[in-house]
């Protein structure tokens, strides 16, 4: 019922000319596919994105985007540059962006609103630092950053909004949450946006777990029921690890 994504977050790595290599290989390596797959690079490469795959199966999209529509706010970038780019998928609230950038809750609903004005799906950020795991508050914390994200966000339907679990200590540190706690955490998320949204928007609704995965790790985290999917840093930036994301999905 819930179509698996595996999305590739490049976050500041290759430039247009090696991104244009790589998406070129990915396209002609591209395994028949049942699970969606989206590569998510900087801004500088959409155009990029753009050109190689319009027309394949590969979405693309954006890490981050204004929270404001238009106007004098030099150095953002609209959710509307991104649409007319061909975006499919935007990330907002990444643990990077709330932490290096002080981003709020209040401005990642903001985002994620600009988002669905224009038609893109956001993925959605939440994910709970060490020392909130270490005192056994994950699940309250992570359920309050979602709410607070999703504050006065209307999603048309449930194929609009995707979450993304990403608990803040497994991100880049090669340390992945046990499939049985992400899918404890992916639950009460679900449960959550049963809450916020009712039953059947909860159930279609896909919730991705992203923290240092790999394709090691990767089969027994979907196999768990209610991970719907990857959001993969470092493993997406090798054409040959991410094809072996892409298999085992
Ligand atoms: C990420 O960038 O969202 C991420 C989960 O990174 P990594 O897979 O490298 O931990």
């Amino acid at each position: 019922m819930r179509r698996v994504l595996v999305a590739g977050n490049w976050k500041m790595h290759k430039v247009p000319s090696e991104a244009r290599v790589w998406l070129t290989e990915l396209k002609r390596l591209l395994p028949p596919l049942e699970s969606e797959v989206a590569v998510l690079p900087a801004f500088p490469m959409l155009p990029v994105a753009k050109e190689v795959l319009s027309g394949t199966q590969v979405a693309y999209g954006a890490q981050d985007v204004s929270p404001h529509q238009e106007g004098a706010y030099t150095g953002e970038v609209s959710a509307r540059m991104l649409s007319d780019l061909g975006c499919r998928y935007t990330i907002v609230g990444h643990s990077e962006r709330r932490r290096y950038h002080h981003e709020t809750d209040a401005v990642v609903a903001e985002k994620a609103k600009r988002l669905l004005e224009e038609g893109i799906t956001p993925i959605l950020c939440v994910g709970e630092p060490l020392e909130v795991r270490e005192r056994g508050e994950a699940v309250p914390y992570t359920l309050a950053q979602l709410r607070g994200s999703l504050e006065g966000l209307n999603p048309p339907g449930p194929e609009a909004l995707v979450i993304a679990y990403e608990p803040v200590w497994a991100i880049g540190t090669g340390r992945n949450a046990t499939p049985q706690d992400a899918e404890a955490m992916h639950q009460a998320i679900r449960q959550a946006l049963a809450e916020l949204y009712g039953e059947e928007f909860a159930r279609r609704v896909r919730i991705l777990y992203g923290g240092s995965v790999n394709p090691k790790n990767f089969a027994d985290l979907l196999s768990m029921p209610n991970v719907d999917g990857g959001l993969v840093g470092g493993a997406s930036l090798e054409l040959e690890s991410f094809l072996s994301l892409l298999r085992i999905a």
